[in-house]
């Protein structure tokens, strides 16, 4: 079947809800095509908070909150982006709450604020109350708020629908491919205008707190057709996954009050951030959390996890503020956090690389900023580059709907002026070819034994710290991995749900965004951000304070260019906190 619409966006999470919306509010007819109905996307799974310098429990600026986060990113955060995200996100927030968000109160009525790594006042001073919430369920409520106003906005959804490939010709997007999960059929999407929006890829690592879907579909997609991806060295891992499954729990129980201690009940992070210690920056926590495993220090049998400490905040703090943790903690573990402290270990959590656009979300394809016409890029997928080295706590949710908002007017303004381009069935071809392949392949390995050898061999190789030799080793695992996946096999061939077919696909994306992300591992030779290297142990400005731009070549090799850093009023120095 063929389709048309003026704006097409790729997702519906926080970020493709938010470009639908704003893209619809300038007159043009949209569509979002998500392989998940959108309420279950992972934006919905977001406990902690937004964060904007709003001022309702304390004194704050924007600027302050500008400040934290280009030092949060370790000064590779590009400051035009940062100073008009501060800016914007107070806005955004509030027009959350006109939309109807229930955003928790304070007392006088205005939304409460809550403190979050790495957010400061007064440049550095002392940790302030910035993030707002709705409980431990910020995600869902701002997921809930979103596709309520699209569907009064008239929308068109085509909900699991599988964009299985990008129409690009001569440097402009023109459609899309997607697979119909009901049916199995393939569809064509002609569009003026598509806003991809498909969220983060914390799946190519055993221990995540990513749904099962955050597979990085359109990174891969995009990487195949020459687009680089950049900074795919910087994958954040959140301190606070509940231990041994990286389940997350939010750094908002931190910011409640919550202390993390060692094997000796030591409250170690006095040691390695002094001034805000439990609320540092996720980089920082999770290195001090496995340098005090590392040093025998840890809890339990193995010594190999540590706990988060919430046992002396009252007790309605935790069922008012943490309630889903709390239930989290006591289904999974069986342990109540009013009562006992709860085993953590870090979990792969966010990609701060992506998709490379500029500040309203167009794609780019070098460091001159050479931009594709008609495509644009915007959340997890997309990297503008707000987080930089490493990203805040909170401002992936401003991101969506800061950068998901100059997307979508982007995008629908470019629409009106542009026309459809015409294309048949046989860009059909390529994504029939690819499905048939797998549901005809015989004697090759499973998903789910390859997908479990990836996710291991990431873990081992490409987590929280990382070292020249591993890193080597896995380029070479995932050549061998790319060879098996040519053979890989499903056992349901069917026609209707066929989930583990698309399981198939998703793994071969995988595959691609895992050798982007190790091969920017091994070329950045330095220590920046969520970046360690054991063997480049500092940061170095004078050869690395750039932009990685990845590209794909042929027989599984790589190349890279550089993009520059966009500097401004904060100068970058040494990171202490
Ligand atoms: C457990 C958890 C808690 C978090 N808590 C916070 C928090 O408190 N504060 C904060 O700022 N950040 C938080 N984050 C991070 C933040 O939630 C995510 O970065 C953000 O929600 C990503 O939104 P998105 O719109 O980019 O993508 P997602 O919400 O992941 O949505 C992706 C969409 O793309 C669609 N899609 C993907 N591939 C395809 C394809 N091939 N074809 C069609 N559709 C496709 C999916 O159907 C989905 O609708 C948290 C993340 C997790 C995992």
């Amino acid at each position: 079947m063929a389709h048309e619409h003026d704006v097409i966006v790729v997702g519906a999470g926080g970020s493709g809800l938010t470009s639908a919306l704003y893209a619809a509010n300038q007159g043009v007819n949209v569509a979002v095509v998500s392989k998940l109905y959108p309420t279950r996307s992972h934006t919905g799974a977001a406990q902690g908070g937004i964060g904007a310098a709003l001022g309702n429990v304390e004194e704050d600026h924007w600027e302050w909150h500008m400040f934290d986060t280009i030092k949060g990113g370790d000064y590779l955060t590009d400051q035009d982006a940062a100073e008009l995200f501060c800016k914007e996100v107070i806005d955004a927030v509030i027009e959350l709450e006109h939309m109807g968000l229930p955003f928790d109160r304070l007392p006088s009525g205005k939304i409460a604020q809550r403190r979050f790594g790495g957010h400061t006042k007064e440049f550095g001073k002392a940790a302030v109350h910035r993030a707002a919430h709705a409980a431990d369920r910020t995600g869902h409520m701002i997921l809930q708020t979103l596709y309520q106003q699209c569907v009064k906005e008239g929308i068109t959804f085509y909900n699991e629908y599988h964009v299985t490939d990008l129409i690009l010709e001569g440097g402009v997007a023109q459609g899309l491919v997607a697979y119909e999960l009901a049916s199995g059929e393939l569809h064509t999407f002609k569009a003026k205008a598509i806003v991809v929006a498909s969220g983060g890829y914390g799946r190519a690592w055993k221990t995540t707190s990513n749904a099962y879907t955050l597979t990085g579909d359109m990174q891969a997609i995009l990487y195949r057709k020459g687009i680089p991806l950049e900074d795919m060295e910087f994958y954040q891992f959140h301190p606070t996954g509940l231990f041994p499954l990286g389940i997350l729990l939010t750094e908002g129980a931190r910011g409640e009050g919550g202390i993390l201690r060692n094997g000796s009940g030591e409250r170690f992070m006095e040691r390695y951030a002094p001034t805000i210690k439990d609320l540092a920056p996720r980089d920082m926590v999770a290195r001090a959390m496995y340098m005090e495993v590392r040093e025998g220090k840890g809890v339990g049998p193995r010594k190999d996890y540590v706990l988060l400490d919430l046992t002396h905040l009252p007790p309605e703090t935790i069922h008012n503020k943490l309630p889903d943790i709390a239930e989290f903690a006591q289904i999974y573990l069986g342990v109540d956090p009013t009562k006992q402290p709860v085993p953590v270990m870090p979990t792969a959590h966010y990609a701060m690389g992506g998709i490379p656009t500029t500040v309203n979300g167009e794609v780019v394809t070098d460091g001159n900023n050479t931009v594709v016409k008609g495509l644009y890029a915007a959340g997890e997928v997309a990297c503008v580059s707000l987080h930089g080295a490493n990203r805040l706590g909170t401002n992936s949710l401003g991101d969506l709907v800061v950068f998901g908002r100059r997307a979508g007017v982007a995008a629908a303004k470019f629409a009106k002026d542009a026309e459809f381009y015409d294309f048949t069935s046989e860009v059909l071809g390529p994504s029939r070819e690819r499905i048939e392949k797998i549901l005809n392949a015989q004697g090759g390995p499973s998903v789910a034994d390859m997908r479990a050898e990836l996710q291991q061999t990431m873990q081992d190789r490409a987590s929280v710290f990382r070292v020249e030799s591993l890193l080597q080793e896995q380029t070479e695992v995932l050549k061998e991995l790319f060879d098996k996946y040519e053979k890989v096999v499903v056992q349901d061939r069917g026609t209707k749900y066929n989930t583990e077919l698309v399981e198939a696909i998703e793994l071969g994306y995988l595959l691609e965004v895992s050798e982007a992300t190790v091969h920017s591992c091994l070329n950045r030779r330095e220590s920046r951000g969520a970046h360690a290297r054991e063997d480049y142990p500092e940061r170095n400005d004078k050869e690395w304070l750039k932009h990685t731009l990845v590209y794909k070549c042929p027989n599984r090799a790589v190349k890279f260019a550089y993009k520059e850093v966009v500097l401004g009023k904060f100068e970058p120095k040494a990171r202490t906190y």
